[in-house]
């Protein structure tokens, strides 16, 4: 480039558009924040759009840091590829819709997400899609709820807030015979504890903003799967529009560096407090798929592997007050409704996530006033059982 003047103009736009001449490595993938990407010649272009050439076009439809998560992701899933998402719902919604057209059904199970749940009674429907919501523990409501039109299951490992386990294989099993896509929610469980794809899934969609990540500072999902379904999803996100920002898609594989040693804790701190919880005299119920007590304790010991989940949840005595009470004694676990970050935290289903159910649903499946959902984190859990200790004990003192 010739420059006869001190063009300021041209200096500002064309310099330092690449990065400096090196013969090292960076240690870790930079952060590709580019929207687009340049092309030498024009027969380029023709080669990379028909997937004869590797390279990237546009940010919306691929780009490096998006396709390094998704290699992860679907390498810790044992999944054919991925697609990562702006969001969980962005994955989950574009991974429903890669799978149905107008006309089809959907059978859930009938405790899923808040958002999830929204999502297929109401907006599906919208599109003339049909959703059964039925009880998953008990496969024989699942086959009866099948119907000619339908094309999913759609169900979470581990479900919130009561923590039940999905009997993954006897699913897969009735979706094989009736030709339909097995959809798993694996954000409560983490690929470390269950890999839905190896027990017959289809397909498997995260929540990135919890476990995968894990530090509560990035909002993003991803669903895998085949190629072939990834190729229909990434399709969809590029039309929808879900896609990850490259600075998000870098901190969730930041993030998944640590993953499995993160996951230890959460699930070791999680069994020893879930085990003191059940022995505090103001404790009524512990929800935790690895006390014996959990009505799926066996079927988790099969599919769930190196630890039962950072999650539990307990009821109290004193319904809604002493939940409340409880929650305001804490001192170093504070109320977040979110999980899935280092601190131990919080929530109320009732008043969080499962806020929009009516009362009678809320009774009939058990999410009730005084349960308290925890998030249970990394530190040190001797300290974490003592603030639970303190704030229950205020329930016996007055
Ligand atoms: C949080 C969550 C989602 C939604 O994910 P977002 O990243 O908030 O969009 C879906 N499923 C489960 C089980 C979740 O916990």
């Amino acid at each position: 480039m010739k420059i006869n003047n001190h063009d300021i103009g041209t200096i500002a736009v064309h310099e330092s558009k690449r990065g400096p001449a090196s013969i090292t490595l960076p240690k870790v993938a930079p952060i590709y924040a580019s929207s687009v990407f340049d092309f030498e010649k024009l027969e380029d272009i023709d080669a990379v759009y028909e997937g004869t050439k590797k390279g990237y076009i546009y940010s919306r439809v691929d780009n490096p840091n998006i396709s390094l998560l998704e290699n992860m992701v679907a390498k810790l899933e044992q999944a054919e590829a991925g697609a990562a998402f702006s969001s969980g719902m962005a994955a989950i919604a574009s991974s429903i819709l890669a799978c149905i057209k107008e006309g089809d059904h959907v059978v859930a199970n009938r405790v899923l997400y808040g958002g999830s749940y929204s999502f297929l009674a109401d907006h599906l429907q919208a599109l003339g899609i049909k959703v059964t919501f039925t009880d998953f523990s008990d496969t024989d409501r699942v086959k009866e709820a099948i119907t000619e039109k339908t094309r999913i299951l759609y169900v979470e490992t581990i479900s919130n807030p009561l923590m039940e386990v999905a009997d993954l294989p006897a699913l897969a099993e009735i979706a094989k015979q009736h030709g339909l896509k097995l959809i798993v929610d694996n954000t409560f469980a983490s690929p470390y504890v269950c890999n839905p794809i190896a027990l017959g899934a289809d397909v498997v969609v995260h929540s990135a903003t919890k476990y995968l990540n894990g530090h509560s500072d990035v909002t993003g999902g991803i669903a895998v799967g085949t190629r072939k379904f990834v190729n229909k999803v990434k399709e969809i996100r590029s039309l929808w529009g879900g896609c990850m920002s490259p600075f998000d898609a870098w901190l969730v594989l930041r993030g998944i560096r640590t993953l499995h040693l993160r996951m230890r804790e959460h699930c070791s701190n999680a069994l020893k407090l879930a085990e003191q919880l059940s022995k505090h005299p103001k404790v009524l119920r512990v929800n935790y798929p690895g006390l014996t007590e959990h009505p799926q304790h066996r079927l988790a010991c099969e599919i769930l592997k190196g630890g039962f989940g950072g999650m539990l949840s307990f009821e109290v005595e004193g319904g809604v007050e002493g939940a409340a009470k409880v929650i305001e004694a804490l001192k170093l676990v504070d109320l977040t409704p979110s999980l899935a970050g280092v601190a131990t935290t919080v929530s109320h289903p009732g008043k969080t996530s499962h806020r929009s159910l009516p009362s009678d649903v809320k009774d009939r499946i058990g999410v009730r006033d005084s349960l308290i959902r925890v998030s249970v984190g990394i530190e040190t859990i001797d300290t974490v059982i003592a603030d639970f200790e303190q704030a229950l004990n205020t329930l016996t003192l007055d």
